[in-house]
């Protein structure tokens, strides 16, 4: 069975075939410009491939409530040419398949729970550490959302006592990504994160952002796994910090076998599926609607 999987993203497209055991086939990559012109090459890529369905991760805020009348589109993003665009109704006028559609995060999520570093359990969430931050839920083993999708990566979080940076989130301020995306690294330390490897100060600070985030989700989700991926994560010795601190912050308090200093490294976990977790991801969401 091939199924068609679109990772829509800020910045690049990717555009792959894979199957129901989550095999990619071929994928292709093209930088995001307007709606029409990056949609034209979606069209083109999708024309022969005889997909059974497509499935989308796409940037945010989208509208991924079926009872809604903007049901499918992409709503409230600064990017113009993608503002209030009906992602999904554009494919389906060209693909009489069903599609599927979520947040990029959650899709993340649903791929690494079903083929990759959570596999093993039936909730999960995934949290990028990027150009912002992002945080998909999958539950019982389905894409989580409520009147809309979560905006995890918008919580408040307390300051650290040495920052005084303002924080870079045009809606909020200092929330979570405004803290501590990795443009806030940039702006906070005058260096990309990339360059900052050998600061301890900037990685204490980054983890004790972090582990609240986390900290809260357990507190509210009770995820049975958490996986952190995006650019930031790259630096190695930042996932232990966040993993101690998370440890420092619960207290005990949540007294289950996973969430122990012996555990704790295989419950706060890197991405199992790398890069692909985003398409494969995508592909998941076109599997899924198969069924519905
Ligand atoms: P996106 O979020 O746009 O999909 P990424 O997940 O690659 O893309 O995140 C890009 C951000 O991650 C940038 O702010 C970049 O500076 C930061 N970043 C990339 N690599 C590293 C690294 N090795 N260490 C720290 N920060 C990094
Ligand atoms: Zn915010």
């Amino acid at each position: 069975m091939l199924i068609g999987g679109i990772e829509a993203g800020g910045t690049k497209f990717v555009c792959g075939i894979g199957n129901e055991h989550g095999e990619i086939i071929e994928r292709v990559t093209f930088p995001t410009t307007t709606s029409e012109e990056t949609m034209a090459k979606v069209f083109a890529f999708f024309r022969d491939k005889e997909v059974e369905a497509i499935g989308i991760g796409s940037f945010g805020p989208i509208d991924v409530d079926k009872a809604s009348e903007t049901y499918g589109y992409i709503t409230q993003t600064p990017k113009v040419k993608w503002k209030n665009y009906n992602i999904v109704g554009e494919l389906k006028k060209q693909f009489d398949v069903p599609i599927g559609f979520h947040t990029d995060v959650t899709a993340a999520a649903l791929a690494e729970s079903t083929w990759g570093a959570a596999k093993s359990v039936d909730s999960c969430l995934y949290m990028t550490v990027g150009t912002g931050i992002g945080v998909g839920a999958v539950i019982n083993g389905q894409p989580f959302q409520g009147l809309t999708h979560p905006e995890m990566g918008h919580i408040l979080v307390k300051r650290h006592p040495n920052d005084t940076f303002e924080g870079f989130c045009p809606y909020h301020g200092d929330c979570l990504e405004g803290l501590a995306a990795g443009p806030a690294l940039e702006k906070r330390w005058n260096k990309k994160g990339q360059e900052l490897t050998d600061q301890p100060e900037v990685w204490d600070m980054e983890a004790y952002y972090l582990a609240q985030a986390l900290m809260n989700y357990i507190l509210v989700l009770s995820p049975k796994k958490i996986v952190v991926g995006g650019g930031v994560m790259k630096q190695e010795h930042l996932l232990p910090l966040v993993r101690k601190q998370v440890l420092e912050l619960l207290n005990g308090y949540i007294a289950v076998p996973e969430i122990t200093p012996e555990n704790i490294d295989d419950y706060i976990v890197l991405p199992g599926l790398g890069d692909n977790a985003g398409l494969a991801g995508a592909i998941a969401l076109g599997a899924g609607s198969m069924s519905q």
